[in-house]
């Protein structure tokens, strides 16, 4: 079984890119323990935790020697569709693209353990594969960088030359021997427009992400109250926020993905204020089979108060009062201290 033959079938399952790294001792690897001990990585304790099983993809698969790694375009028509449609609310929230579909993690898993079939039934022999989707202890961008998918830009993702950076990477550790692909060469060259555009400072240089200040670790990993002097950054971000990959130039002409799974389910672009009056039962059915899943209701509720607050629309403020519109017991994720934080301010900045 060759690698080409691998390429065709992903291409056939689904998958826009696809590349073969080596499992070796590949530099960028040693980057992760320097990142942690800046601090940079807030409250994200299993990255500590996990840090020296993602040192190398050989503790993820012990004996792999080769690492199948995928790239899948998830950007839609969806942007389009609503400048069509014409301007935002006041408090309309902002939902990162990748998380407008159905659930990467399970829609990428699903087609993986498809090609790993199709390999068993290409190869006659036993062999060894486990796979990965962003959960797992794997570096991914660095061993999609050397599977030639892209070059990991200034503001940290991976960037294909021909599609841009709206990808899911995933892949398959393996332990069979497979021609590798040329690592993918930086093209970032003098441009610094995600350092320049990012509105937390969150970039602090090329290639480093203090996720303390990020947009996207604000809104989905951190816990408790978004820090005071951050809420305003956070403008009408509700999950995640994709500004450096907005205005990279390598995504000028992004292709857009006709796969049913990544079609947008409308999140992007709902009014907070309806939101925040929704039940638990109500909200949770927003965000179902989504990656949206991966926040708990109550940091949904504080990410909502919080684009409530920085609506600057005083008519919103009835629209606080009564969660799970005033049904008693229907709203207990916005009775956290952490929420009701969020609402105090929000109510404040507000009058
Ligand atoms: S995701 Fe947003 S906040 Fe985070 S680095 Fe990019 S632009 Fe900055
Ligand atoms: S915006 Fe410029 S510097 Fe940033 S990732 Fe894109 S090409 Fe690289």
């Amino acid at each position: 079984m060759t690698a080409g033959a691998i390429k065709r079938q992903a291409q056939a399952l689904g998958f826009d890119l696809c590349g073969v790294a080596p499992a070796a001792s590949l530099p960028e690897l040693a980057y992760l323990p320097e990142w942690l001990a800046s601090g940079h990585a807030g409250e994200m304790v299993y990255l500590h935790k996990s840090a020296a099983a993602r040192s190398d993809i050989r503790n993820f698969l012990p004996g792999a020697r080769s690492v199948i790694v995928t790239g899948t375009v998830y950007n839609t028509d969806e942007g389009r569709r609503q400048k069509a449609e014409g301007g935002r609310a006041t408090d309309s929230i902002r939902v990162a693209r990748y998380a407008r579909g159905r659930d990467y993690h399970v829609v990428l898993a699903e087609r993986l353990e498809a090609l790993v079939a199709w390999m068993r039934g290409q190869h006659v022999e036993p062999f060894e594969a486990a796979v990965f989707v962003d959960k797992h202890h794997v570096q991914e961008r660095v061993y999609a960088r050397h599977a030639g998918i892209g070059w990991i830009g200034k503001n940290t993702c991976v960037i294909n030359p021909e599609l841009g950076s709206w990808l899911f990477l995933s892949g398959i550790a393996t332990d069979l021997a497979l021609d590798a692909d040329p690592p993918a060469l930086d093209q970032c060259g003098a441009c610094t427009l995600c350092l320049d555009a990012c509105p937390t400072g969150a970039l602090v240089d090329a290639h480093v992400l203090d996720a303390t200040r990020c947009i996207s670790y604000l809104t989905i990993e951190a816990e408790g109250a978004i820090p005071e002097e951050r809420r305003a950054q956070i403008g009408h971000h509700a999950y995640g926020c994709d500004i450096c990959q907005e205005v990279c130039p390598w995504n000028l002409a992004p292709p857009r993905s006709l796969d049913p799974a990544w079609q947008a389910v409308r999140r992007d672009g709902v009014s907070a204020a309806s939101l925040w009056q929704r039940s638990d039962d109500e909200l949770h059915q927003f965000v179902k089979g989504s990656a949206m899943t991966h926040l708990s209701l109550a940091g949904l509720r504080r990410n909502l108060a919080t684009v409530i607050g920085n609506s600057g629309d005083a008519a919103l403020l009835p629209a606080l009062e009564g969660p799970g519109r005033g049904v008693k017991n229907a709203a207990h994720s916005a009775f956290t201290p952490a929420v009701a934080e969020t609402v105090a301010w929000a109510r404040e900045r507000l009058k």
